[in-house]
């Protein structure tokens, strides 16, 4: 079976596990994250399991770029468009990387500080 099955992520775009979806579109979708980093922490997440983007096919990394073209309008709606806000992408161990499904952090709310 495709790695699919056990991605929280994938779970949670086929509604197997029930999640307010802010934005939704036929590629991606938006929630909160369950750890939030700043007062607005959302995920941005295709529906397709993306894994490294080194590994991407062409469909893939469309999947992925959509994340990018949508990401100003969720944060719109997320109250960010006037105080900014910051697009974090994970990639592998160094990074810290928990959930192996492609997604865009979007962060905001207050002043982030410099990058850790
Ligand atoms: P990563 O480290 O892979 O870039 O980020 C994964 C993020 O997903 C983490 O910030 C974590 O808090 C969040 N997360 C993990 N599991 C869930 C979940 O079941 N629901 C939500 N909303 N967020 C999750
Ligand atoms: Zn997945």
């Amino acid at each position: 079976m495709a790695r699919s099955d056990d991605c929280i992520f994938c779970k949670i775009g086929r509604g197997d596990i029930p999640s307010e979806k802010l934005f939704d579109d036929a590629t991606a979708f938006a929630i909160r994250d369950i750890n939030p980093k700043a007062p607005v922490h959302l995920l941005l997440i295709p529906y397709a399991h993306v894994e490294a983007l080194a590994d991407a096919t062409d469909e893939q990394a469309a999947a992925a770029a959509h994340c990018f073209e949508v990401a100003p309008a969720v944060a719109r709606q997320a109250g960010l468009a006037a105080g900014g806000y910051r697009i974090v992408v994970n990639q592998g161990p160094d990074s810290g990387q928990e959930v192996p499904h492609f997604h865009l952090h979007v962060l905001g709310g207050r002043p982030l500080g410099p990058m850790a």
